[in-house]
């Protein structure tokens, strides 16, 4: 805690993962003293945190420690999650909602007896309802098409509910917290192997890979958007500091199916390779972000192309290969 004497603190839960791990690096950019808190240090880089706690938010008296004064900034980004081959298969539905509830419960209750005044919670564009993402040419979802809810995961219907816990304190115990739809965000530091990572990074790792051949699982014209890292950050930090609750997208309207994702992946070296569809968990069928509310309440909207996004991304994946 040394040094924190007139700097503006900031607490960041999940700031092991990649979110949060970019999240830490931009406050500390900003000049404010961050507390970073995970069950393990980041993967890929090393932490900007000026102090590092490792330990697990299901547990109440971790939390009471970790979150022990009125910090002026808290974001809670952790969450038990991964891609499709984690979330889609059915698997680790139990642990997912469980381990999210608690650590959401947790937080809130200890920011309310500290005094937080607002906490930002990350949610998902998962939460939106299956019937509403039926067509692969999505126009884009609207904050608005949440309800009647369905979502097709778990993992979705954990972070509706715990969305609108977050809403419940600010009724209750008038806190400020708010609420963000993240929408599929990708860039480097982020997971690439392993079984948790998303498509973005796990398409960049094959079409480094491959020699002719190259899996996708269904036949590749479910659709979604993707947002740079960086423009998560940015869009997270606007509202967090505005008067607006949300829940709000933050996310990318540029919507390309998976194999036009292939595609853009293989033109950065001009590979030619054979798309092989084989089974396996897709998700939805047509995903994207309306960006209409963000704009209108933050003023903020994407605006880095996919295709120079996976640039960025395809070369760390090549750097971390090769190392
Ligand atoms: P991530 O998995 O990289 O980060 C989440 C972090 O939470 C991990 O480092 C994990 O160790 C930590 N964590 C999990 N359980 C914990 C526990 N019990 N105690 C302490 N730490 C724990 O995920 P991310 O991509 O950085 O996502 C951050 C947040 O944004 C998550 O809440 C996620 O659901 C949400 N989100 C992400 C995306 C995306 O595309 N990345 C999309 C929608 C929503």
């Amino acid at each position: 805690m040394e040094g924190i004497q007139n700097m503006k603190s900031a607490l960041v839960m999940g700031a092991g993962g990649f979110i949060g791990s970019h999240l830490v690096k931009k406050l500390k950019e900003e000049g404010f003293w961050v507390r970073g808190i995970d069950l393990k240090l980041p993967e890929y880089w090393s932490t900007y945190a000026d102090e590092f706690m490792i330990g697990d938010l299901r547990n109440k008296e971790f939390v009471e420690r970790i979150l022990n004064f009125r910090f002026d900034e808290v974001y809670q980004l952790a969450a038990d999650m991964g891609g499709a081959g984690y979330i889609f298969t059915g698997e680790h539905d139990s642990e997912v909602m469980t381990n999210s509830v608690l650590i959401n419960v947790n937080v809130l209750r200890q920011a309310e007896k500290v005094g937080v005044r607002s906490i930002f919670f990350s949610s998902s564009a998962c939460m939106y309802p299956e019937y509403a993402q039926e067509s692969e040419d999505n126009p884009g979802l609207k904050e608005s098409d949440a309800y009647p809810a369905d979502p097709d995961s778990e993992y979705g219907w954990e972070k509706l509910f715990s969305e609108r816990l977050y809403l419940a304190y600010n009724r209750n115990y008038g806190m400020k917290n708010k609420v963000a739809r993240y929408h599929n965000i990708y860039g480097p530091y982020s997971t690439w192997q392993g079984g948790k990572e998303k498509a973005p990074a796990a398409i960049c790792r094959k079409v480094i890979e491959a020699t002719d051949e190259i899996e996708i699982w269904g036949n590749g014209e479910q659709t979604r958007s993707f947002l740079y890292i960086d423009e998560c950050i940015e869009a997270t930090l606007r509202l967090m500091r505005s008067d607006f609750s949300g829940p709000v997208n933050i996310g990318s309207e540029e919507r390309v199916s998976i194999n036009e994702l292939v595609d853009i992946a293989c033109s950065i070296e001009n590979k030619q390779l054979n798309k092989k569809h084989i089974p396996g968990p897709t998700g939805v069928r047509g995903r994207n972000s309306n960006n209409d509310l963000i704009r209108e309440k933050l003023n903020w909207d994407y605006s880095m192309s996919l295709s120079e996004g996976i640039n960025k991304l395809y070369t760390w994946i090549q750097g971390e290969i090769n190392k």
